[in-house]
C-alpha cells in the first residue's frame, strides 16, 4: 500500500538541506507520494528507511523495458490518469503481427516494407516497434526460426506469442539477447512460464479472463520479487476492453492497487475485421491507456496517423516542443552565405529550417532560446527582444564564420530592428518576411 506523504517525511533525515531539489524534506516527501520526484535524489535516506520507502515510492504503473536497440521501448511508469494533469511519459508501443507458418520470402518482404515506415516529424523519427510472432500450429522449430530471423535480421522488437512451453522455450533460447515480451502465462501455465521468464530475465504477460483474475497471479509474481510484468485482461469485446483499460488505471493511480500496476497489452487485430477499424481502435488505445498495440498488419496511411496521434499525446502539454539554442548550417554554408535567425519553438525552427533547404540557398540559421515560444509570441513576451537577439548573437560566435556581417530577422519582429543595431553595430539587420513559405523566394531574390 502506498504510503502518504506524512508517512514517507517521517522516514526522511528533515534536515531541509535542499540537496534533492525540494525546499524542505516534507516537500520532498510530498513529491515522492504524488510520484512527482524519485526515491534516489535524496542521498541522506537511511537504508532501512530506502527499504520501506522502495515499495511506496514506486511508480504506481511500473515501467517495463522491451526489445533492444533503436527500437527498444519502456512502457507503462505513468502517473496520472489524465494528460492535462502532468503528461504522459511512455508512448504507446506498436506491434504489427506475423504468424509463425509464413514463408521465409513473405517475411522478408513483410519486414522490408514495415521497416521502411519511418516518418521524421519534429525531429522525431516515428516508426513502430515490434513484431508479435504469433505460434500457428505448435511447431517449436518454425517458431524458434522465425523468431530468429527477426531478431538477427531486423531492429524490430519481438513479443513471442504462443501458450506451449516447449514452443516458447525454443524461441526464448534464440532470441533472448533481443530481451523480447513473452506471451502469455496463463492460469494453466503459469508456473513453467513464470520459471522461463525469472530464468531468462524478461518480460513476462500475465493473461487471464478478467481484471480479477489478473490480480492473483500478478501479486503471486511480485511477492517473489519479479516485476517485469506485462497485463492482458483478456477482453476482446471493444466496450469491455476499454472500461478495462480506465477501471485498470484509476485502480493503479487512484486506489494504488499495486496488483494491476503494470502496463497493458491491448488487440485491435482481435476486435475488428479490417484495417481501418482496427486504425481506429488503435488511436482510442493510445489515448487510453494501452502501453503495446497490436495489429494485425501495417499500412503507411494508417500508421501515419496513428504514430502522429502517439506523438501529440506522450508529449507534455504544458511545455512546448523545442531544440537547442544554437547554430545551424543549412546546406554546407560558408563565410558569404546568409544569416538568419528565429525562435527555438520546435515546429518554427522545422519550417523555417525546411524553407531555407527547399530554397537550396545555403544559410546559417541561428536559433534562440525563447522557451519554446513562436516568434510573434516570444516577441510579445519580451523574450525575442533586441538586445537579447544582439547579444544572443554576439555570444553564439556567428562573427567568426561569416564576412558578410548582415542578420536576417523575421518579419513579425520588424520592430525590434533598431534594438539589435544599437547591441551591433558592426551588423546591418533586414527584415525578413513574415511567414516561412516566402523565404525561398526572399533567399533566391537576394542571390
Ligand atoms: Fe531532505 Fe533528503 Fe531533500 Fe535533503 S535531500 S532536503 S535530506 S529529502
Amino acid at each position: 500500500m502506498a504510503l502518504t506523504g506524512i508517512q514517507i517525511f517521517k522516514l526522511l533525515p528533515q534536515t531541509n538541506c535542499k540537496e534533492c531539489g525540494a525546499p524542505t524534506c516534507l516537500a520532498f516527501a510530498m513529491n515522492l507520494a504524488s510520484g512527482k520526484a524519485e526515491l534516489d535524489s535524496c542521498p541522506y535516506v537511511s537504508d532501512e528507511a530506502r527499504e520501506q520507502l522502495a515499495e511506496a515510492s514506486a511508480p504506481p504503473i511500473l515501467p517495463v523495458q522491451i526489445g533492444k536497440g533503436v527500437r527498444a521501448r519502456t512502457v507503462g511508469g505513468e502517473t496520472v490518469q489524465y494528460r492535462h494533469e502532468k503528461t504522459f511519459f511512455n508512448p504507446t508501443a506498436l506491434a504489427g503481427k506475423i504468424k509463425s507458418d509464413m514463408d521465409d520470402k513473405e517475411l522478408d518482404q513483410k519486414l522490408k516494407v514495415w521497416n521502411a515506415f519511418q516518418f521524421e516529424r519534429v525531429g522525431f523519427t516515428l516508426r513502430p516497434e515490434l513484431v508479435a510472432l504469433e505460434d500457428a500450429n505448435g511447431d517449436a522449430d518454425a517458431f524458434a526460426a522465425k523468431a530468429k530471423k527477426i531478431a538477427e535480421n531486423s531492429e524490430f522488437n519481438l513479443i513471442l506469442m504462443s501458450e506451449n512451453l516447449d514452443v516458447m522455450k525454443a524461441a526464448v533460447e534464440v532470441c533472448k539477447f533481443k530481451n523480447p515480451l513473452i506471451y502469455a502465462a496463463t492460469k494453466d501455465n503459469f508456473d513453467d512460464f513464470s520459471a522461463l521468464a525469472k530464468e531468462n530475465d524478461l518480460p513476462l504477460t500475465i493473461k487471464a479472463d478478467s481484471v480479477e483474475g489478473l490480480m492473483e497471479m500478478t501479486d503471486k509474481l511480485r511477492e517473489e520479487g519479479f516485476k517485469k510484468i506485462v497485463i492482458d485482461s483478456g477482453s476482446r469485446d471493444v466496450k469491455k476492453a476499454y472500461e478495462d483499460q480506465v477501471n485498470i488505471r484509476r485502480a493503479a493511480l487512484k486506489k494504488s492497487n499495486r496488483s494491476v500496476g503494470y502496463p497493458t497489452i491491448v488487440f485491435p487485430c482481435e476486435m475488428a475485421s479490417n484495417l481501418d477499424m482496427e486504425t481506429l481502435l488503435a488511436s482510442m488505445f493510445i489515448a487510453k491507456y494501452g502501453a503495446i498495440c497490436v495489429m494485425s498488419d501495417f499500412a503507411s496511411e494508417s500508421l501515419f496517423a496513428l504514430l502522429l496521434e502517439r506523438l501529440n499525446i506522450f508529449t507534455d502539454p504544458q511545455r512546448p516542443m523545442t531544440v537547442v539554442e544554437d547554430i545551424y548550417p543549412i546546406g554546407n554554408p560558408d563565410e558569404n552565405s546568409p544569416v538568419l535567425i528565429t525562435t527555438n519553438f520546435a515546429l518554427t525552427y522545422f519550417i523555417v529550417s525546411g524553407e531555407i533547404e527547399g530554397s537550396k540557398v545555403p544559410a546559417w540559421l541561428l536559433v534562440k532560446d525563447t522557451e519554446g515560444l513562436s516568434v510573434l509570441t516570444a516577441w510579445a513576451a519580451g523574450k525575442f527582444a533586441g538586445d537579447d537577439v544582439g547579444m544572443f548573437v554576439k555570444k553564439c560566435g556567428i562573427g567568426d564564420k561569416v564576412k558578410n556581417k548582415e542578420l536576417i530577422i523575421p518579419g513579425y519582429a520588424a520592430s525590434i530592428t533598431g534594438e539589435i543595431e544599437e547591441e551591433l553595430p558592426d551588423w546591418t539587420v533586414t527584415v525578413g518576411p513574415r511567414e516561412a513559405p516566402h523565404l525561398p523566394a526572399f533567399l533566391k531574390q537576394r542571390q
